[in-house]
């Protein structure tokens, strides 16, 4: 049984040597067949000249896919995805924060539980500040309100069943968000838990600028619920206006003086901020709409080479 193993590489040329010893070390015993797809999202270091090397010197054979720029980790998954021939697919880091150690057991449980999706849980969130944790769990609970998925926990580190891996790629959407999509797909899935170790080398690529909007585009694309509560407002509006019309009529036909300036200012001002805000949102998703219509492939693939062995793996992706 042949399991390809996906993993988006960006800059990690410190660290990339030990992940593929501790990797290989921990598949040593395993019954299956391995396959690599490494892919190089665009790194600036010395990533590809490593990757490079492991083609040659890997027991595992590799393939390996070089990015023309940076363009993301969802793409690079989706780019391994669509090139991994296994009959499962496992997606992890290259940074050893999604320990190999777990693999066997995610390979067994999807044999035996003939579920199609394995998911890695995180048992506890990684060593992290304050702010970025209370940053990470009210975003998961926005996401589970507005989507109705439930998120906490996960983490990129899968394994997906042939079945679910040609769903996947067969998504026609510009803009992914793996974890979500494959939750969404449906499939039955399991948990193996893990707690996550801190990373191997270098440090993390996602500064407070880059989650928040990951966090607006997953939400905004899996949710049109912001965009119904801005009509929610509009009809809150409504019948208060109404209420404060027949009151400010009710007031002039009694003939009381009217005293509401300050009520007008309030007024405009909470109108105009809420208005901004809707017409804001709407733009939010334009703007999606807009990525999605203009159809540009998720990446371009600048280069792609194969272990010297890889042309002997057998197993071809059924189909
Ligand atoms: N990664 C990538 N493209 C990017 C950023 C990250 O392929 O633009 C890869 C990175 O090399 C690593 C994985 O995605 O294998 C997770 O990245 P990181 O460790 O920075 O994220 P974190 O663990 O902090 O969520
Ligand atoms: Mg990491």
């Amino acid at each position: 049984m042949l399991i390809s193993l996906v993993v988006p590489i960006y800059n990690e040329q410190s660290g990339l040597t030990g992940f593929w010893q501790n990797l290989e070390n921990c598949l040593a015993d395993s019954d299956c067949q391995y396959e690599a797809v490494l892919v190089d999202d665009g790194s600036t270091d010395s990533s590809w000249e490593a990757i490079n090397r492991l083609t040659i010197d890997s027991v595992i054979p590799i393939k390996a896919i070089r990015f023309s720029r940076n363009f993301g980790k969802e793409a690079a998954i989706l780019a391994g995805l669509r090139a991994a021939r296994g009959q499962a697919a496992v997606v992890m880091d290259a940074d050893l924060q999604h320990p190999p150690s777990l693999i066997p057991q995610m390979i067994e449980n999807w044999q035996n539980g003939k579920t199609k999706v394995v998911e890695a849980v995180k048992r506890k969130r990684q060593d992290e500040s304050t702010l970025r944790r209370l940053g990470a769990t009210l975003y998961y609970r926005l996401f589970n309100l507005s989507s109705g998925m439930k998120l906490d926990g996960a983490s990129d580190f899968k394994l997906l069943d042939r079945a679910a891996i040609d769903q996947y790629t067969a998504l026609p959407e510009v803009g992914r968000y793996f974890r979500g999509l494959t939750t969404w797909l449906g499939f039955e899935s399991i948990a193996v838990e893990f707690d996550p170790p801190s990373r191997n080398a270098g440090e993390s690529h996602w500064g407070a600028g880059h989650l928040l909007r990951l966090a607006r585009s997953t939400i905004i694309s899996f949710s049109s619920l912001p965009l119904r509560i801005v009509t929610w407002f509009g009809f809150a509006g409504i019948v208060f206006s109404l209420g404060l019309t027949i009151q400010t009529l009710w007031y002039k036909w009694q003939g009381y003086a009217e005293a509401g300036f300050p009520t007008v200012i309030l007024l405009i001002l909470v109108m105009g901020s809420m208005i901004l805000l809707g017409l804001g949102l709407i733009g939010e998703y334009i703007a999606e709409i807009y990525r999605e219509v203009k159809r540009r492939p998720v990446y371009i693939i600048a280069q792609s080479l194969s272990s010297p062995q890889e042309t002997n793996v057998t197993d071809k992706k059924p189909g």
